[in-house]
């Protein structure tokens, strides 16, 4: 499908539909793996990751409960301030069960940081992490990341849930804004 105005603000695509969905099925091979013969709970958090969610969850060839939970960092503009809130928590009880908590994009890692140490806490049997896209340049928590589609240079992307002022997360691919759409 042509998503025609919402594309042309993309100056540069880093990944396409094509190699995020890829790559999303080797991670989901790998979590397969790693779980087998476990229950399973995936959470995502949005709205970031509805993307993510919708197509890791569809890679795997395996029953798994997806949840969702909301947060906002305080803050404004393009930086989290490590000070987390919850806007929708979890519906499940996740006490005894594996849970891998699933993101579009690690930053400065406060968010991730906050929320698995939050999660850690309702005494599940595991919980580890899946993001899309990790910028090791821009890390100030230390966030042990299990599965990483890709990292990337410490520049601000969209698409594929990604969003710059609630738009363009409805994009294929993920790519740099041009200059532009800032001004
Ligand atoms: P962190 O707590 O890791 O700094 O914040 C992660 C959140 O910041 C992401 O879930 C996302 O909402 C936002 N974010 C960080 N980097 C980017 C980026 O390059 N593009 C977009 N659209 N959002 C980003
Ligand atoms: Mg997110
Ligand atoms: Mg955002």
């Amino acid at each position: 499908m042509d998503s025609g105005a919402v594309e042309k603000d993309l100056v540069e695509v880093l990944f396409t539909e094509k190699q995020i969905l890829d790559r999303l099925g080797e991670l989901a091979q790998e979590i397969e793996r790693d779980y087998d013969g476990k229950d399973l709970v995936i959470v995502g958090v949005l709205r970031g990751a509805v993307m993510v969610m919708a197509d890791l969850a569809r890679a795997l060839g395996r029953h798994v409960e997806m949840d969702w939970m909301a947060v906002s960092s305080y803050g404004s503009g393009t930086k989290s301030s490590g000070v987390v809130r919850i806007l929708k928590d979890l519906d499940a009880d996740i006490s005894g069960r594996h849970v891998v908590i699933v993101d579009e994009i690690i930053d400065t890692g406060l968010t991730l940081s906050w929320l698995t140490s939050n999660l850690s806490s309702r005494g599940p049997a595991s919980v580890e992490i899946c993001t899309l896209l990790r910028k090791p340049e821009a890390l100030q928590m230390p966030v042990e990341v299990k599965y990483v589609g890709w990292d990337i240079p410490n520049e601000f992307v969209v698409g594929y849930g990604l969003d710059y002022r609630e738009r363009y997360r409805n994009l294929r691919d993920i790519g740099t804004l041009a200059p532009h759409v800032y001004s």
